[in-house]
């Protein structure tokens, strides 16, 4: 079977959020700040989107990336894998790191959601300085 090589996740979202997703506390909470801020501001505003789709040089998930008016990088710590994707890829991401913004240490303990409002409400207040 030949899988699309497209989603439905271009063109829906002024703001496009990307997260590291690594396996380690603030890896984990790169997404779940992102999902709780596009929970809160809706997923037109600023969404989720889906990186290894960019790392796999998906044309179709990189066309939708291109459609956003902005995006941001959710790193979990300063090795910035999900910003240096990105800018493999050809983008500029405003860039979060939440152990070095958010003060978050690192570790690998997955169930740690210690700074996690604080991760959401700096990547909110990231996209509000977008939108001035
Ligand atoms: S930025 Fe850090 S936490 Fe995120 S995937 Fe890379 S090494 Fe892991």
């Amino acid at each position: 079977m030949v899988e699309a090589d497209r989603c439905n996740c271009g063109g829906i979202s002024e703001i496009g959020l990307f997260a590291c997703a690594g396996g380690a506390n603030v890896g984990l909470m790169s997404v779940k700040a992102a999902a709780m801020v596009s929970e809160k501001l809706g997923r037109e505003k600023a969404a989720l989107l889906c990186l290894p789709g960019i790392s796999a040089e998906i044309s179709g998930i990189i066309e939708g990336a291109k459609t956003c008016r902005a995006m941001i990088a959710i790193d979990g710590c300063g090795t910035r894998c999900a910003a240096k994707t990105l800018r493999k890829a050809g983008f500029d991401p405003v860039e979060i790191v939440l152990n070095r913004d958010c003060d978050i240490a690192k570790n690998h303990d997955l169930s740690d959601k210690a700074g996690l409002e604080d991760a959401a409400e700096y990547v909110f207040e990231a996209i509000k300085k977008i939108e001035v």
